[in-house]
């Protein structure tokens, strides 16, 4: 049985301001990096960066089933990491796949990125600057503040949103069906709006579907589809507009690749505030999945350090 000898180290980065998502602050990142290395001592890394809140496992749970594994490990133990480790199957079946492709085929490919505004009204002068970076696609969290407030900083948002660009609305599952269909309803004439992403909560697919049928603006699932399980019961459901995949906790690449090939899915990749490391992961999958809208990994303003 042909085996990898196996280390690794737990990283603590925190943010350079906590992150307020719906589920509370989050101020540091935590993750591991692994790395396997085969009989040639040709070594690759994988990174395990879990979101329990997303539905993968916790921290705690990744470093258990590290330190459990000991020295080595084989293929087919990799092949063998449970369900519930959705992060650890990505770390470890990421450097596994590095380790059987050519070593000079596993450099990140460059991507289109997607950045991130801040919320509310502070989104207006942040635009300018991203757009002088060279971003040409933008996301914009809705659902924050009262609607009738949110379209007027819309509207002047799209004065600046350059005519070749693109925006993304996030609502993260916060909107009633009303609002959701009144940002579906003017955003419908704007062909500047790539989608709006996660309009309702995660388990509302089927009027996401309706909604879908009857708005000509897109919609993205994000939330509904954060795991592998959940991207599958989606497809199952017959949700067949575009999905937001975080390859990070979506389990083995392998596995994720064959599902959104076999069914044309229609994917945004995006990050899991993950190193460089795991981010060169998710780029070689969108590579190979030849993957053309841009990539929501535009998070390098969220740290100060360069891993
Ligand atoms: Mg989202």
């Amino acid at each position: 049985m042909k085996g990898y000898q196996f280390t690794y180290s737990v990283y603590r980065r925190p943010f350079r301001q906590p992150l307020t998502t719906s589920h509370g602050t989050w101020a540091i990142r935590e993750g591991i990096i692994i790395q396997l290395t085969d009989a040639n001592s040709r070594a690759e890394l994988g990174e395990i960066a879990p979101i329990p809140w997303f539905g993968s496992e916790s921290i705690d749970r990744a470093i258990e089933w590290c330190q459990q594994v000991g020295d080595n490990i084989t293929k087919d133990k990799i092949h063998l990491i449970p369900d519930d480790l959705p992060a650890c199957q990505f770390g470890f079946g990421s450097a596994l796949t590095a380790l059987e492709l050519p070593p000079t085929s596993t450099l990140a490919p460059k991507f289109d990125l997607s950045g991130l505004l801040p919320t509310g009204a502070a989104a207006i002068a942040q635009l300018p600057v991203l757009v002088q970076r060279g971003y040409s696609t933008f996301k914009w969290k809705i659902g924050v503040l009262p609607i009738a407030q949110e379209e007027a900083i819309w509207r002047q948002l799209m004065m600046a949103v350059p005519i070749d660009a693109k925006l993304r609305l996030d609502a993260n599952g916060g909107l009633t069906q009303t609002a959701a269909e009144r940002w579906l309803e003017i955003c419908s004439s704007e062909a500047r709006i790539e989608f709006i992403e996660q309009p309702l909560a995660p388990e509302e697919i089927e009027i996401a579907i309706e909604l879908a049928a009857k708005y000509h603006t897109p919609i993205a699932l994000d939330e509904s589809v954060a795991t592998f399980d959940r991207i599958q019961a989606a497809y199952a459901r017959g949700w067949r507009g575009i999905y937001v995949i975080k390859p990070g906790i979506a389990g083995f690449p392998w596995r994720l690749a064959k599902f959104v090939t076999q069914h044309q899915l229609d994917v945004v990749f995006s990050a899991v505030m993950e190193t460089k490391v795991g981010t060169a992961a998710a780029l070689r999958l969108a590579s190979d999945l030849k993957v053309t809208r841009s990539l929501g990994f535009g998070v390098e303003d969220w740290f100060d350090d360069d891993m």
